[in-house]
């Protein structure tokens, strides 16, 4: 199985993520945790990363290629992956797209997580402070929103265009999400997915 999460912050991606990962038995690749991880672990990337990371902006695709290339090379190779979080531009979706033909894989869904900014914001201040991450404060969850807005979004006719989105309202309790997903992965009608 692979599929790929897409959705605005908020909305459940890391959840909704690990859930996928440990019912279709695949790799659980988020794309934010690695990046916080290589910024922690201090490569030569680290400070950057940090720094785009805590305003809220897009980390550059040529860094975010060179953590993510080798983590779904090898996700792919053991049966597939949950992307959460990449990718993120129409380039990087066309990078995600070459890489996928050159492994000879393709992917399976695109799972859009869609609910209104007012109720995502909540979720977020809530969360702020738990998880140590430096962009949880209104003013970056803001900006994180415009980015998806302005970026991230086009994504969504992207994926729509290829046949293989999946739209689910994440205004729900967990459950009922995974359930949605479940079900509208099911619709699609792919491997494993009952
Ligand atoms: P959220 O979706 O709640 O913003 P993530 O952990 O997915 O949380 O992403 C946090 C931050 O990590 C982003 O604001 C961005 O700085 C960086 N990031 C994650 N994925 C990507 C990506 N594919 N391309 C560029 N930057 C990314």
């Amino acid at each position: 199985m692979r599929l790929l999460l897409l959705a605005p912050p908020g909305a459940g991606k890391g959840t909704q993520g690990t859930r996928l990962a440990a019912w279709s038995g695949v790799r659980h690749i988020a794309a934010g945790d690695l990046l916080r991880a290589e910024a922690q672990a201090g490569s030569g990337s680290a400070r950057a990363i940090a720094a785009y990371q805590s305003r809220g902006d897009l980390v550059p695709d040529q860094i975010v290629l060179g953590v993510l290339t080798p983590a779904v090379t090898a996700a792919a190779a053991r049966g597939g992956f949950v992307l959460d979080g990449f990718p993120r531009t129409l380039s990087q979706a066309i990078a995600a797209a070459e890489l996928a033909t050159r492994l000879g894989v393709t992917l399976h869904a695109a799972i859009y997580l869609q609910a209104p900014e007012a109720v995502l914001t909540q979720r977020l201040l809530d969360r702020a402070g738990q998880g140590g991450r430096t962009d949880d404060k209104a003013d970056v969850i803001r900006h994180r929103f415009r980015v998806f807005a302005e970026t991230t979004g086009a994504l969504v006719p992207y994926y729509l265009e290829r046949g293989i989105l999946v739209t689910v309202d994440a205004d729900q309790p967990p459950d009922a999400v995974t359930a949605d997903i479940q079900a509208g992965l099911s619709a699609l009608r792919l491997p494993g997915a009952g």
